[in-house]
């Protein structure tokens, strides 16, 4: 288990909804998926070092600050004697690596990964020392997209190809280490300055009125959702749910979008379109919130 654990960003959550409620550009989509892909390669590099068995700390997402400069961490391990660092890259198709920059293979230069690692390791190298701690940082990018390929590949980069990763973790499962107690409370500093609300993921502008109305199927984000008795069901991929928590789970959606808006009958009866009785809209809050004030003011927190 890690000792920290990788939660799917709240940005990335708003982006889902408004990719599904509203029609994002080109770009604005491009970016999105991007997102999410990026976070997808990231939680499966967590399913590889959840099975590291030699003495670590795993600390999946941290972002730390130091003089004024935020930085992003996809997974910090701590062993005895060192750190690593990884950050993982889901990139999948044909790159070449042409005088220190990464290209495709258009010569269209992207973002160079090793770049983004000596900046990470140098700033967290810096917060070690900051807080008075010494160890040994290593930092390496791994790509984990077995359709990854890079051309012209550099030999003495920290580099770790999809084809390498089953030997970097045999690496990482014999390294010798014995946790002490000041790698535990390394691991506890690290986690207690983690910048929580800090965010990579910026999030087009939206409001209320141009964001597409209704219940949204719990399992696939389909629309196509009829109230049957107890449940919604969804007419495209047939997932069924409680009526309270499928509106529930939308009342999250427009606190996590709205976080100002005022939750009312009328709001969640709106958003929620299929369930016609507005009664068993403010029946569910009820029984879900605080109800604030009376009668027409009604809301709930
Ligand atoms: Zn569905």
């Amino acid at each position: 288990m890690p000792f920290k654990a990788r939660t799917v960003p709240v940005d990335l959550i708003k982006l889902r909804i408004l990719h599904n409620r509203m029609n994002l550009s080109h770009e604005e989509k491009r970016y999105y998926l991007y997102q999410e892909k990026g976070f997808a390669g990231e939680v499966q590099f967590d399913l590889l070092t959840e099975k590291i068995r030699s003495e670590c700390y795993i600390l999946n997402d941290l972002v730390l600050k130091i003089n004024d400069t935020t930085f992003q961490l996809d997974t910090t391990i701590i062993f005895q004697k060192t750190i690593s660092l990884f950050d993982v890259k889901n990139s999948e198709g044909d790159y070449c690596f042409r005088n220190g920059v990464f290209e495709t293979l258009a010569e269209k230069e992207i973002k160079n990964p090793l770049d983004q690692l000596k900046r990470s390791k140098s700033l967290f190298r810096q917060f070690l020392q900051k807080h008075g701690y010494n160890l040994l940082i290593e930092g390496k990018v791994v790509f984990i997209n077995p359709r990854f390929t890079l051309y012209q590949a550099p030999l003495n980069e920290p580099i770790i190809y999809p084809t390498q990763l089953d030997t970097l973790m045999e690496e990482l499962n014999t390294a010798p280490s014995k946790l002490t107690n000041q790698n535990k409370k390394l691991a506890e500093k690290l986690v207690s300055l983690h910048e929580r609300d800090s965010s990579f993921i910026k999030v087009p502008p939206y409001d209320y009125e141009q964001l597409k109305k209704g219940i949204t199927c719990r399992d696939c984000g389909s629309f196509m959702i009829t109230v049957l008795g107890k449940n919604v069901v969804c007419n495209d991929c047939g997932c069924k749910e409680i009526v309270e928590a499928a509106v529930l789970r939308n009342v999250n959606e427009i606190k996590l979008l709205f976080p100002n808006l005022k939750i009312t009958t009328k709001v969640v009866h709106e958003w929620c379109m299929v369930v016609k009785s507005k009664k068993r809209i403010s029946r569910i809050l009820e029984r879900n919130f605080k109800t604030v004030g009376v009668r027409n003011w009604t809301y709930y927190e």
